[in-house]
């Protein structure tokens, strides 16, 4: 993806509308802010590394997991061909839903269930990413991942985990590169922080 296009992008989309009232003042700021059911709307610099590190294309098929309030999906939905997105809280979905369509984004698909298990009627997908903490990396991800294919997911247990790259090449080779520590709410289910080695 174009880092320039990426940027104005980002700088361009206004997190206020991602926000409750309570919330919005608090916008700018380079925090995690909370966007109702215990969830947290990630910091916007993290948001934008993780996108530049997944590096959608226009033709990219883009699966999601963790919707949250909306904000990750649409920094990816003007890169990317089509974004799947679920979210297993109801009310989060809807909210998210709602504000997308009203914000103009036709490209995006929304889902409510456990995104542990992905979206198997729509894989493959070329590119895949999970704003919630796994223990392990789910293989029904793995398996919907397209070859070529990048995945970004932070995988490790309560508190820090690693944020990893996953690439799958053409030959369906996998490769996995540690970024950096992160600190996200927990994927829930079975592939959750029950299953996480303690890496920390
Ligand atoms: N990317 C979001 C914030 C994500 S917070 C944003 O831009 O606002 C993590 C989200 O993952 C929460 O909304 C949480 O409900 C969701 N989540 C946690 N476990 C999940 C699962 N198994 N399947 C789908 N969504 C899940």
């Amino acid at each position: 993806m174009d880092r320039r296009q990426l940027l104005d992008a980002f700088r361009n989309l206004d997190r206020r509308q991602f926000l409750d009232k309570m919330c919005q003042d608090l916008a700018g700021l380079d925090e995690p802010l909370p966007i109702g059911h215990g969830q947290p709307l990630s910091q916007p610099t993290l948001v934008l590394e993780m996108t530049a590190l997944l590096d959608p294309e226009p033709g990219s098929r883009v699966l999601e997991i963790g919707t949250g309030s909306g904000y990750q999906t649409a920094l990816l939905a003007p890169f990317s061909q089509m974004v799947c997105t679920v979210e297993r809280i109801p009310e989060l979905a809807r909210q998210a839903e709602e504000r997308l369509v009203r914000l103009g984004y036709a490209n995006v698909r929304f889902r409510t269930g456990n995104g542990g298990t992905g979206w198997p009627e729509e894989a493959p997908f070329d590119r895949i990413i999970v704003t919630a903490a796994a223990g392990t990396v789910p293989p029904p991800l793995v398996g919907q991942l397209a070859s070529p294919g990048r995945m970004v997911i932070p995988v490790g247990p309560r508190g820090w985990q690693n944020l990893l790259l996953i690439t799958k090449d053409a030959a369906g080779k996998l490769a996995e590169r540690v970024i950096e520590k992160v600190a996200f709410v927990e994927l829930v289910g079975a592939y959750g922080w029950h299953q996480a080695k303690d890496n920390s």
